[in-house]
């Protein structure tokens, strides 16, 4: 089935809620976007989704994970325009949606528990889509079950010392900034992960990629003494799973919006 997403259609109007300013932000200008975000798609797709998150921090689609005060389009995200542009995008290339939801979901702990620092060291690169973000939860025994975190970040003086293995990470191969989750409290204590700012490059990661159907790029992060400041601690120690959940529960309506677009 074809469709024509050139305008808004009737019945996308017709959704009361959304008003002139979400869907012109929304649907009309990740739209016009869309036809270069296509022709950007190509063999090596790890190149594509780089090029594609600058192309969409250029034309400033990437505004819309983003509060004002952060650079974003709206005072504080817009929800519904991140439907839309997800619903929008992944019509035209599911690689060019991943490109722009990934950004937001690797970002928004960032920019909700960030500190002034923290914020001001990622958010504009991640706006310009010079940085490309990822979002690092999930391990072979913890998936659904959060309880199940095996990965531990030990304080060391200033530093903490993080080691374990994620899996199934999005934008893990190439991704230059990571919102990552790690033990800070022994198994069965209340509050025990804290959630963590990981560059991609961090001394001691090891970043794979998993090979998927239609070249989603995702993979594995091992951690095998990763040096972290404890000022990249994201919120107090013990905050990870609000952090986590925050985050989650923020974006999960967002995921049935893409998939109306594919
Ligand atoms: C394309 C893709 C991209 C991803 N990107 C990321 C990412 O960027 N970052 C990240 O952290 N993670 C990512 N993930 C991981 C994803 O969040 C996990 O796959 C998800 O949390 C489920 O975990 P699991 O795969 O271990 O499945 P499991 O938790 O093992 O679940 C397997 C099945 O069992 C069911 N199940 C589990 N528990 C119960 C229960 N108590 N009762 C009944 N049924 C149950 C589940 O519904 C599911 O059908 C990605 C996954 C995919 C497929």
């Amino acid at each position: 089935m074809t469709r024509d997403l050139a305008e808004p259609s009737d019945a996308l109007l017709e959704r009361a809620f959304l008003d002139e300013a979400v869907i012109e932000a929304g649907w009309r200008a990740p739209g016009a976007v869309a036809a270069d975000g296509v022709a950007l798609e190509a063999d090596d797709t790890h190149a594509s989704l780089r090029a594609m998150v600058r192309l969409l921090g250029e034309r400033g689609v990437l505004a819309l994970v983003l509060n004002a005060a952060d650079g974003g389009r709206f005072d504080a995200v817009q929800w519904r325009a991140v439907c839309l542009a997800r619903e929008r995008l992944g019509h035209a290339s599911p690689l060019l949606e991943l490109a722009f939801a990934m950004q937001g979901l690797g970002s928004y702990a960032i920019s909700q528990f960030g500190d002034a620092d923290q914020r001001a060291r990622w958010l504009p690169r991640v706006l310009s889509g010079e940085a490309v973000a990822g979002f690092a939860l999930t391990e072979p025994g913890a998936g659904s079950d959060l309880a199940g975190l095996a990965t531990t970040a030990e304080r060391d003086g200033d530093d903490y010392v993080l080691r374990g293995r994620k899996v199934l990470i999005s934008n893990a191969p190439i991704g230059d900034v990571f919102t990552l989750f790690a033990a800070t409290a022994p198994a069965g204590e209340r509050r025990r992960v804290s959630a963590f700012v990981v560059p991609g490059d961090a001394a001691g990661l090891e970043r794979t990629s998993t090979p998927v159907l239609g070249g989603h790029p995702i993979g594995e992060l091992r951690l095998d003494g990763v040096r972290v400041p404890a000022t990249d601690r994201l919120g107090e120690e013990g905050d990870g799973m609000r952090v986590a959940l925050g985050t989650l529960h923020r974006f999960r309506p967002t995921v049935g919006a893409a998939a109306l677009g594919f």
